[in-house]
């Protein structure tokens, strides 16, 4: 099956001369062909996207909001459809995509508010006989850019707040996974909304560039891994964009010797190994701190060794593969690389059991890991787990706040006291206190810090709805 653009409220065939297989990860089947598109078939959506601008604005945000409404209706209807999707196209769990899929609804849910949540302030008098108002006004059309590792939730971090405002969208899928944005935009397409308003253009660094450029669009919204968003973030914004860019992340979760060890070490194994470790709040690294130690490894290694990996579409399985081939081979590498370095590897996930076809790989656990070494500075994504050593709080809030990326973090404690300097202290944007994943909630803002996040305006929540929106001022007196 050839996949399709959407661009002009219709399915369209795409004319680009290069294609690439969409790949199960838990069989290695081809499951479809997505097209390589290129800056050709970007214009064509911007085009259709600011026709459409034009019309929508006036569109009275509550009337907007029903077209959400309706889409929220059809995303429960094929709930079940559209999780099954992805576990077919990414390999994580059921239940993950489960997972997912409902964070996504979410946003669109949140989105529904903006009637609410678009108003502005207003005071009368500022001089004699002048009223001022904030008003906030949409822009016109924005992209978004999305990573491999979330298919279906990602571009619902930004297009139902974009398109809610008054803008017009694209959405711009990871080449990597590109199943269940098709099914998201035939609900989109069922809800109704007006031609143009959003659009589906396939491809990789193509149609990024392409996005970058545009003098069409107003804004961009990227999520991927730090490098591209980098480079995202500075490409886009010479071009005059307004841009939110989130990378990637190196996450520690401190254990402190005081913390409730069974609950803590089971949020551990969850944070570190759930979406086999291909999540920008996985965490990566556990520091043990004071004389927990010991306690820690054994059990992170007796809980590591219950995960059941397997096809995520089966009972039972609680980790499914790695993305791709080239991915698997990139965790193996950082592996070895961790061995050459000195680190204990405690669990060799490459020899774990594991399906012949597909690119499965078992949880792996390494001990005596040290901040300098490669798997403790680098982002692996993948389910590798790095256990360091701190004497203390303030050492290993160091370590942390010492590591470049800043996306999330957690500390496991009883005490008041290390939970109010860690959340005071701690150099991550998504914090937690006795949780192994801060997830994004919709309702509050996301994005991470440091080399994590690029930007400042960051996703969903009342950000939102100030990157999607100029705040216009407005002064006026009447004689
Ligand atoms: P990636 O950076 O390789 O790709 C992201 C998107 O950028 C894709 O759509 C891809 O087509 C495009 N792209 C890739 N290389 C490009 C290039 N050189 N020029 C222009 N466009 C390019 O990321 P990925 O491997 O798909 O996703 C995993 C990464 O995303 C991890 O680093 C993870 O931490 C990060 N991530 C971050 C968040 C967050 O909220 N901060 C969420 C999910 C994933």
């Amino acid at each position: 099956m050839m996949l399709r653009n959407y661009i002009g409220g219709e399915w369209v065939e795409s004319s680009a001369p290069r294609t690439q297989p969409v790949i199960n990860p838990a069989t290695g089947e081809a499951i479809a062909d997505v097209p390589m598109c290129s800056a050709v078939e970007v214009d064509s959506a911007v085009q259709s996207a600011a026709a459409a601008y034009a019309q929508w604005r006036r569109v009275p945000p509550v009337r907007r909001a029903r077209y959400l409404f309706d889409l929220r209706f059809l995303l429960e209807k094929h709930f079940d459809e559209l999780a099954a999707t992805l576990t077919r196209e990414h390999g994580k769990t059921l239940a993950e995509s489960r997972g997912s899929v409902r964070r996504g609804i979410e946003c669109v849910e949140v989105a529904i508010g903006a009637p609410s949540l678009l108003m502005g302030y207003a005071l009368e008098d500022v001089a004699a006989g002048i009223d001022c108002q904030a008003i906030r006004q949409p822009m016109g059309v924005f992209a978004c850019i999305a990573p491999f590792n979330f298919p279906a939730m990602v571009p619902m971090w930004f297009f139902p707040f974009a398109v809610v405002c008054g803008n017009t969208f694209i959405v711009k899928p990871s080449e990597q996974v590109p199943m269940s944005q098709r099914l998201v935009f035939d609900l989109i397409h069922e809800a109704g909304f007006p031609a143009g308003v959003l659009n589906l253009v396939n491809g990789g660094k193509d149609v990024v560039e392409a996005l970058l450029e545009h003098p069409g669009i107003e804004g961009i919204s990227f999520v991927g891994s730090s490098p591209v968003a980098q480079l995202v973030y500075r490409t886009a914004a010479s071009h005059g964009k307004r841009v939110q860019a989130l990378g990637g992340a190196k996450n520690f979760l401190i254990v402190m010797p005081d913390a409730d060890r069974e609950s803590a070490l089971d949020a551990v194994i969850a944070s570190a190994y759930g979406c086999a470790g291909e999540r920008c709040l996985a965490g990566s690294t556990v520091i043990a701190v004071g004389d927990c130690h010991d306690r820690v490894r054994d059990g992170l290694l007796r809980r590591a060794r219950e995960i059941r990996v397997g096809n995520g579409m089966d009972d039972g399985v609680t980790m499914g593969p790695v993305i791709s081939a080239a991915h698997k081979d990139r965790v193996v590498g950082f592996i070895e690389q961790g061995i050459a370095e000195g680190a204990e590897l405690i669990l060799d996930g490459r020899s774990a059991p594991v399906p012949a076809e597909g690119h499965f790989l078992g949880p792996c656990l390494f001990d005596k890991v040290r901040p300098e070494m490669v798997i403790g500075r680098e982002e692996i994504f993948g389910p590798v787990l790095c256990i360091m050593e701190a004497d203390t709080l303030e050492r290993a809030l160091q370590i942390v706040n010492e590591h470049p990326l800043a996306n999330a973090g957690s500390i496991f404690t009883t005490s008041g006291k290390s939970a109010h300097d860690y959340k005071y202290e701690v150099k991550a944007s998504m914090a937690a206190v006795n949780i192994g994943v801060p997830a994004p909630m919709s309702f509050f803002g996301f994005g991470g810090a440091k080399g994590s996040f690029f930007g400042d305006l960051k996703a969903h929540g009342r950000e939102s709805f100030d990157f999607f929106t100029d705040r216009k001022v407005v002064m006026s007196r009447w004689n």
